[in-house]
Parts: C-alpha cells; sequence; structure tokens
C-alpha cells in the first residue's frame, strides 16, 4: 500500500489515497476529483480545467503520466501501525512458536523488566528461559482467547498447549512505552484433568 495526495495528482486539496498500483491510484483521485466536480468546489475546478488544457497535449500528459509513476514507484510501502493489543498478541503468538528472539527484537523494549518468579528479573534471562522453554516443547501451541487493553496495559488472556496432555490458561499484563512491551506480570494455571470444575478453565 501507497499513499498519495490529491494535491500530488495534480489537484487541489490533502486528502489521501492508498492504493496498491499507480492504476489504483489514478482511478481513486480521478473519482474524488468527479465528487468534488459535482460539489462545485472551486479548487478542483481549477485544477481539473488545468488537467484539461494537459490532455490537448498527449505528449506531456504522457511525460506527466510517466512521472507520476515513476514517483508511485519510488514511494516507500506504508507502515501499518499496530496498536498495543495487537503488538501483545504478535509477540506471545511469535514467541510461543520458537522465534523468541524476533519477538523480541520487534516488540520489546531495551529497559525491560518482568515478574516471573522462576527467572532473575532481566530482559536476557526471561528471553533465554523462553527459548529453553521453545526447545523442550517444540510443538507448543498458543492462542489467544481475549485481550483489554487500558491506558499503556494490555492483559491477554491466553491458551497455551504445551503438548497433548499439558495444557495451560495463561494470563499475560503488559505494560507498554513507545510501543514497545517495557514490563510484563504473569498468572497461570494448568488444565488438570480430574478438576471439579464442570465450566473448565477456559
Ligand atoms: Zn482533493
Amino acid at each position: 500500500m501507497k499513499t498519495m495526495t490529491c494535491k500530488q495528482l495534480r489537484g487541489a486539496c490533502d486528502r489521501e489515497f492508498h492504493a496498491n498500483t499507480f492504476e489504483e491510484m489514478a482511478e481513486l483521485s480521478k473519482k474524488h476529483g468527479m465528487e468534488m466536480f459535482q460539489k462545485g468546489d472551486k479548487d478542483h475546478l481549477e485544477a481539473m480545467s488545468k488537467m484539461k488544457e494537459l490532455m490537448q497535449k498527449p505528449e506531456a500528459m504522457k511525460e506527466w503520466f510517466d512521472n507520476k509513476r515513476k514517483e508511485f514507484d519510488a514511494l516507500p510501502d506504508d507502515k501499518i501501525k499496530m496498536n498495543n493489543k495487537e503488538i501483545a498478541t504478535t509477540f506471545l503468538k511469535m514467541a510461543s512458536s520458537g522465534k523468541v528472539k524476533d519477538a523480541y527484537d520487534k516488540y520489546v523494549h531495551p529497559d525491560f523488566f518482568h515478574h516471573n518468579a522462576y527467572f532473575k528479573g532481566d530482559r536476557e534471562t526471561l528471553m533465554k528461559g523462553m527459548e529453553e522453554n521453545s526447545k523442550q516443547f517444540p510443538d507448543k501451541k498458543y492462542e489467544t482467547l481475549r485481550s483489554l487493553e487500558e491506558g499503556d496495559l494490555v492483559t491477554v488472556h491466553g491458551k497455551v498447549i504445551l503438548s497433548s496432555d499439558k495444557v495451560f490458561s495463561v494470563i499475560h499484563v503488559f505494560r507498554f512505552k513507545d510501543d514497545k512491551i517495557i514490563e510484563e506480570w504473569e498468572a497461570s494455571q494448568e488444565d488438570i484433568k480430574d478438576s471439579p470444575n464442570e465450566n473448565g478453565i477456559f
């Protein structure tokens, strides 16, 4: 997906268009131009009459079109900004599928610290612990069941399947800083076979 504005496409306003190809982009711009034309918008009418003048000269028109296409091709792809909930659930999914280092590189703040009782509280130790766990349970699966966001906190309730007879309900709480996870708390319960709870743990 790339972004161009109405003005960049010989229009008259800062309206943004998002498209995957230059043809799509030109089509969106044309549609918007027609809408503005029907509204009788003065600036767009002026821009359109200039465009009509250009269309009288096929050579110049072609040159303009070719240059715009080059400009479009050179544009970087739009960065899709993830919200904190998406970061939290993507982090858990990635880390659980064995890509622990990648998940940390992408989503975990350099000053990260945590409250897991089984490990020292720093970033490196928990990452190593998770990598160890991935090796021990290579078929581990993670599924997010629900997530909640408030302020800089995100809570994710998930199902962790370590192996066919080892299933856990895990609740992670993440605190965010600068779009990265900076602090983490967690609580878990095993899905035991002889539980008296007829509702199950999920
Ligand atoms: Zn416009």
